[in-house]
């Protein structure tokens, strides 16, 4: 097995043996507010915020754009070793008040998700127009979060799946038109509100030639699906630079399948099973993986390049993850890391923000 890490490279006279490197993945940070008096779960301090920035100039991370990264990951092209981007979700004033003079500061590549219909229902809470235009010359790159940042995959009464679909293709064209008569052309990025998606949702957003953005953790590799790309959230709990730095290390696990396809469950599940399939595992070692579910591990079940687990009890109603991680062998600290979101409607198929 080992042998197949094994790169064997004529050079000159002599055949050199070099260790292939572990395909990098890129870490992307996902924050909502900058504030102390804003909800801590979806907040980090301007302070919390800098010391973010300062480890990754300090720690040599190449800080893309999302459009940056994903020229590499199309082109097949090598990631730098160490990579990440940054994002910020639904456009709040404060990322503006609080944000402006580290954006200005650091000139790095980000991200800003927003929604137009919520900037014009309630304009005190979001950034307006100008001052998104004025954070673009600092880096920022503005894109769709939706127009009204719903639910995305729940129907209305007696609304047929073709409705429902045709629906949210508007909102999502509607978003974009609105973001482009304001900033000019941009880029096709989607961030899905509160993480929530479903196949027929992927599958729309590629037709119409979107990538798209998740909330589960993992970075971002060449076998992520190209409309659920996971993020890192960095804010409250997770705003700590010990735990933050093994995620912005992380390696993508190489997924190619998974099992169920859908991360919206029926409610009468209620300890789904996980199928992952691999395209290789020939940097890490099977036994070494763990499965955590909030704080229980779980231990998988191997068979080839497959494994599976079942939730070790009942999934609350609302969004779950599971995370799982195993170290590289050649890359000594680094992890791959994989989560699966899920969520557990009510019997109504309704579920809270
Ligand atoms: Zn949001």
């Amino acid at each position: 097995m080992w042998l197949r890490r094994l790169l064997f490279v004529f050079v000159g006279s002599a055949w050199l043996v070099i260790s292939h490197p572990a395909a990098a993945g890129i870490a992307i940070l996902q924050y909502h507010h900058i504030g102390d008096d804003t909800p801590r779960v979806t907040s980090v301090t301007v302070a919390e915020l800098e010391a973010h920035l300062d480890y990754l100039v300090e720690q040599d991370f190449t800080v893309l754009s999302l459009t940056e990264a994903a020229a590499y990951l199309a082109e097949g092209k090598p990631l730098p070793a160490r990579a990440a981007a940054i994002t910020f979700d639904d456009g709040w004033l404060n990322v503006y008040t609080e944000g402006l003079e580290l954006f200005k500061k650091y000139q790095l590549p980000f991200t800003i998700f927003v929604n137009p219909a919520l900037m014009r229902e309630t304009p005190h809470l979001y950034m307006s127009w100008d001052q998104l235009r004025e954070l673009q010359k600092y880096g920022a790159t503005i894109a769709n979060h939706s127009n009204s940042h719903s639910h995305m995959t729940w129907r209305l009464e007696g609304e047929s799946d073709c409705e429902w679909l045709a629906r949210q293709r508007a909102d999502v064209v509607e978003a974009q038109a609105e973001i482009e008569a304001e900033l000019g052309e941009q880029p096709k990025l989607f961030a899905y509100p509160f993480g929530e998606y479903n196949p027929a949702l992927e599958q729309m957003l590629l037709e119409e030639g979107y990538i798209a953005f998740g909330q589960h953790s993992g970075p971002w590799g060449k076998y992520s699906p190209p409309a659920a790309i996971p993020r890192f959230p960095a804010s409250a709990q997770y705003s700590k630079l010990a735990t933050l730095q093994t995620k912005l290390l992380s390696l993508p696990l190489p997924v190619i399948a998974v099992e169920p396809e859908n991360m919206i469950l029926e409610h009468e599940t209620k300890r789904p099973h996980l199928q992952v399939s691999l395209k290789d595992q020939d940097d890490f070692m099977p036994g070494q993986m763990n499965c955590f579910f909030g704080s229980e591990v779980v231990q998988p079940l191997w068979a080839g390049l497959t494994f599976t687990l079942q939730a070790p009890k009942a999934l609350p109603v609302g969004r779950s993850r599971i995370n799982c991680t195993v170290p590289s062998q050649s890359k000594s600290g680094r992890f791959y890391w994989f989560s699966q979101p899920f969520v557990r409607p009510d019997a109504n198929g309704r579920w809270p923000d």
